[in-house]
């Protein structure tokens, strides 16, 4: 479920699929968390990665980059 979540949050799912994670996100609420982290992730990476890349600051994040951040987070006391 959790690695749907940056699937989702990027619109890189099928209709069902996301229908099914809307639904999840309804009733679970650590996946509710988990998508406010993962927004304000991409959001703090392209904050620190995005002025550097080419064509601007909207380019998107590669996930494994937010994933690497995501890790850095919880590993932090
Ligand atoms: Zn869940």
């Amino acid at each position: 479920m959790v690695e749907r979540v940056g699937e989702f949050h990027d619109g890189e799912l099928p209709p069902a699929a996301r229908l099914r994670i809307r639904w999840h996100l309804f009733i679970c609420k650590k996946c509710r968390v988990y998508l406010e982290t993962y927004k304000k992730t991409v959001a703090f990476a392209r904050l620190v990665f995005g002025a550097s890349s080419e064509g601007g600051g909207d380019a998107p994040v590669p996930g494994e980059r937010v994933q690497a951040i995501l890790r850095a987070v919880r590993a932090a006391p």
